[in-house]
C-alpha cells in the first residue's frame, strides 16, 4: 500500500519511483504486469546459465547488453498465464532485475529525497526506492 507521500509524488512526476518509505506494505498478487511490456536486461553471467539451458533463441541482443527474449505479443518468454494468475517458467535462474522488482536498490540516491530512501545496511548505506506501477503495493 502507498502512503501519501508517494501520491504526493506521483503527482509531481508521474510514475517515477517512490522512496521505500513510502510503501506501507507489499505482496505479489501474480498479476503479471511486470512479465509484460519490459525489457529484462540480463547480466553476463545471467545470460551465460540461460543460453546453456535454453539456447540462444530466448535471449535478444541490445547494443551492449542482453535481453530476455519476448512473445509477439510483447510478454516474456518464459511467462504463462495459469487461470487468473502469471507465473514464471524461469524460477531457477530468474533474473536478479526480475528478484528485486518492484524494488530498485542504489548506492547513491538515484531518484532524490535520499532521508527517505536510505537504507542502512551492514556499514552501508543504500538507497531503495519501489516502482508504483506494481499493483502489489
Ligand atoms: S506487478 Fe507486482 S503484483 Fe504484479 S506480478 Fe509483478 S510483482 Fe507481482
Ligand atoms: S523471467 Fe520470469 S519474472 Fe522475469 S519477466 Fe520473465 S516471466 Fe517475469
Amino acid at each position: 500500500m502507498l502512503l501519501v507521500c508517494a501520491l504526493i509524488r506521483y503527482g509531481e512526476y508521474g510514475m517515477m519511483p517512490v522512496p521505500w518509505r513510502c510503501v506501507e506494505s507489499w505482496i505479489c498478487v501474480a498479476c503479471g504486469l511486470c512479465c509484460h511490456g519490459y525489457k529484462v536486461v540480463l547480466r553476463f553471467s545471467e545470460w551465460v546459465h540461460i543460453i546453456r539451458k535454453y539456447g540462444m533463441g530466448v535471449t535478444q541482443p541490445g547494443l551492449s547488453k542482453f535481453f530476455l527474449g519476448k512473445k509477439g505479443d510483447g510478454t516474456c518468454i518464459f511467462t504463462s498465464k495459469v487461470l487468473n494468475a502469471w507465473f514464471c517458467g524461469l524460477q531457477s535462474m530468474k533474473p536478479r532485475a526480475c528478484k528485486l522488482w518492484p524494488f530498485k536498490i542504489f548506492s547513491r540516491p538515484k531518484f532524490g529525497r535520499s532521508n527517505e530512501a536510505i537504507y542502512k545496511y551492514q556499514d552501508k548505506d543504500l538507497f531503495v526506492y519501489v516502482d508504483p506501477a506494481c499493483i502489489g503495493i
